[in-house]
Formats: structure tokens, C-alpha cells, sequence
């Protein structure tokens, strides 16, 4: 049988490097590549005793619920969004969905036609950039560098390309680790208003914040409650496995997103938003993330010690402020998704930069998560790939 698929599944390929990883986490290879948190941290007596409450509540707990989604746990993310001083929505403004993956494909859905330019970071999330491609946007990336979205060129792509959205990630990115300065949040958010531009912020990571004398303001904080659609997720918080992120906005944009929604999945896993409802209440979910805090950053100074000490030529990095990944640039003639099945030889592996550009790849960057290897691993891996890199940067 000959299946006749859309055309629009040529977007969903699996990739070479896609197809390496796979392989990497069969064997006994130190892996810096997936973006997992550690499962050694996860609350998981928290979680049974949530989930033990939920039951205790009787059948109720087992029906269909409304598309948005738990209200009790809407309000306690309203109320943790007001600490980060995200104050202009109430609980009809917000979403509960299955990961902040879907926001990302449910805002794609109703904002982006084919052909609509959606305008990223360079580099930026590469499952959003799937996402935005499935819909057959065209994506067009946004010069940037360590303080985020060069204004000049933002608004020469405003101008030449009219978005019709635009899609950050300015609290400790994905894959770069980066954290935007705040003129440059604000020369955002005052272009994209003067191009009736909607931005689509998103915000896993910006509870895993190392330094706690620097506050890092969301665009939906310095936003009156029209221009940005903010999400973020337990995931990096809790766990992944709950599958629940959230989506705040105007009403009008929710509102549509949740018609998309229904036709999608109804609503996403209520067992899950019930239970994160009451690990939020009966258990301390802020001292368990100063606790990752903690450990990561413990880890990503590990890793940045050994690159320090390495000293190899050519090789440049910021040291991550928070969230899970740092970012490198090697020297110009080291293409890394060519040097990936070497290394995976070598017993050690990393995503490339190439997967994470829209347009033209810098192929000399690699991402390196630093939060799922236990400290040995750390160590002996990036010795590995320290060693690899050392001998490619002298030929
Ligand atoms: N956005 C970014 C930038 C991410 O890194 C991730 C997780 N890899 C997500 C969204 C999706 O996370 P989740 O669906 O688990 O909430």
C-alpha cells in the first residue's frame, strides 16, 4: 500500500542527528545532549501523596473537566506569576495544557497561516521551529547576540517582512542559555506594538535562576495584558511526566486557542493539573526548585571549570545564569554535527548548533546540558570531549 500523506508532513523528517541520539541513550555513551532534568531530584513521595489527595476526593476526580482546565490550579499559577510581576490577567486569561509544547502548536494554529512570517532569536527552540514549519510559516530568524534580538535588524525584518507574530525565549534560552538585558525586552515590546505584532514568550526555565541578587522581568510583566501570550510548565519545576504548562493572555487570543484546543484533545490530563493543585498546596514546590537551583548550578560550574581549564583556542561561551543548557562556539573550521559520530565514538555526546538556526547555521556551536549527568559524569565526559575538541582545534 502507497500512503498518500499531506504534503505538510515533509516538515515532520526525522533528522540524522536525531537518528544518532537515538542511539546514545541505548548505550553506556555520557550524554549531554538530551534537556533533561535530573530524575534523581524529583519529588516523587510529594507526588504520590498529591496523587493519594486527588483520590481522596472520590470519583469526581475521574471526569471530563472544562478545556481551560482546573481552576484551583489556574489561580495558584496566577498567583505565582504575580511574584515575577505578571499582574494583568485573571483566571479566564489562563490556559492549562499538555506542556508548553502545545501552547506553542495551539498559538500556531490559530495565528499562522502558510506563508505568514513568524520572527525568532538566532539560534532558538528547535521543537518550536518544528512546530512553525508544520504550519507551513516561514520563519525568519532575528540577528542576535548575548543580550538578545538586535533591535536594528528586528526592525528591518519588521519592516520587510511584516510578522504577523513573533516567538523568544528571553529568560535563559534554549539552546543558547541566554538572558535578555531588559532595553532589550522593552525595545521588543515597543516595536513589536508599533508593528500590532503579537509576541509569543516562552518560559520554562525562568525559575531555574542561579543568581538571586538579578531580576529578570517577562515581557508579559512590562505589558499591559495585550501584546503578549506568555507560557511556561511544571516540567522543569515538578516533572515532565505530568505534562502540564499553562498559556496567559489576552482573552480573545485564549479564547480561540481553547476552541483549537477542544478539537484537539477536549482538555489536557486532569488527574495531573489536580495533583500539581495539591503538591502547590501540601508541599514546599519553592524550596524543592531552590534545591535544583542549587544542584545545577553546582553542575554548570563544573562543566564551565573544565572548559576553563581545557583552554583550547577558538572557543568561546557565557556562563549560564540559569536553566539547563550552555551554549559553545568553537573555533570557525569545527563543523560539530560532522564531529557528533566521533564523539559518540569517543563515548560522549551533544546536540550540534546546525537543527537550532532557522537560516544560516553557524556549524562551529554545540549545546551541552548540565543537568541530568551526575558530577562524575560531568567529568569524565567532558574530558572526553574536551580531548576531541583540543586535537580538532590544532589540525
Ligand atoms: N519551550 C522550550 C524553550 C523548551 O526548552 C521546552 C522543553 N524542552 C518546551 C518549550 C516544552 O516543554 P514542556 O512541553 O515539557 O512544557
Amino acid at each position: 500500500m502507497k500512503y498518500a500523506f499531506a504534503k505538510r508532513i515533509r516538515h515532520l523528517q526525522s533528522s540524522a542527528i536525531r537518528d544518532i541520539l537515538k542511539v546514545v541513550g541505548r548505550g553506556d555513551i555520557i550524554s549531554f545532549a538530551g534537556g533533561l532534568p535530573d530524575d534523581e531530584l524529583f519529588p516523587i513521595e510529594g507526588i504520590e501523596e498529591s496523587f493519594a489527595k486527588v483520590f481522596e476526593s472520590g470519583k469526581k476526580s475521574l471526569q471530563y473537566t472544562e478545556t481551560e482546565g482546573y481552576l484551583p490550579l489556574r489561580e495558584v499559577i496566577l498567583e505565582r506569576m504575580s511574584r515575577k510581576g505578571i499582574t494583568s490577567y485573571s483566571a479566564e486569561n489562563v490556559m492549562l495544557t499538555t506542556g508548553s509544547q502545545q501552547v506553542i502548536d495551539l498559538f500556531s494554529r490559530v495565528m499562522l497561516n502558510p506563508g505568514d512570517v513568524i520572527l525568532t532569536e538566532d539560534p532558538t527552540y528547535l521543537a518550536a521551529l518544528q512546530v512553525f514549519k508544520s504550519y507551513e510559516a516561514k520563519v525568519v530568524a532575528v540577528a542576535s547576540d548575548d543580550n538578545g534580538m538586535l533591535p536594528d535588524d528586528l526592525e528591518r525584518k519588521m519592516k520587510q517582512y511584516k510578522p504577523k507574530a513573533i516567538y523568544v525565549v528571553p529568560t535563559f534560552s534554549n539552546p543558547a542559555g541566554r538572558v535578555w538585558s531588559l532595553e532589550r525586552r522593552q525595545q521588543l515590546l515597543s516595536q513589536a506594538e508599533k508593528g500590532n505584532v503579537i509576541i509569543l514568550e516562552d518560559d520554562p526555565y525562568g525559575d531555574i535562576q542561579f543568581r538571586q541578587d538579578e531580576t529578570y522581568t517577562p515581557l508579559a510583566a512590562l505589558d499591559d495584558g495585550t501584546q503578549v501570550l506568555y507560557t511556561s510548565t511544571f516540567s522543569k519545576t515538578a516533572v515532565p511526566a505530568l505534562r502540564t504548562g499553562w498559556v496567559a493572555g489576552p482573552f480573545q487570543v485564549i479564547r480561540m486557542m481553547a476552541q483549537a484546543k477542544q478539537a484537539n484533545d477536549l482538555h489536557s490530563n486532569s488527574l495531573s493539573q489536580q495533583a500539581l493543585y495539591q503538591l502547590c498546596m501540601h508541599f514546599d514546590l519553592d524550596a524543592h526548585i531552590q534545591q535544583l537551583i542549587r544542584v545545577y548550578e553546582s553542575r554548570m560550574n563544573m562543566m564551565v571549570n573544565c572548559i576553563e581549564q581545557a583552554n583550547i583556542d577558538g572557543l568561546r561561551f557565557v556562563k549560564p545564569k540559569g536553566g539547563m543548557f550552555l551554549w559553545l562556539e568553537l573555533a570557525p573550521e569545527i563543523n560539530t554535527t560532522a564531529l557528533l559520530p566521533e564523539a559518540v565514538e569517543a563515548g560522549v555526546a551533544y546536540v550540534p548548533g546546525e537543527p537550532f538556526y532557522a537560516d544560516v547555521a553557524q556549524k562551529n556551536t554545540m549545546r551541552l546540558n548540565y543537568t541530568h549527568a551526575t558530577p562524575e559524569k560531568i567529568e569524565h565526559g567532558m574530558g572526553l570531549l574536551l580531548d576531541l575538541l583540543k586535537e580538532k582545534s590544532k589540525n
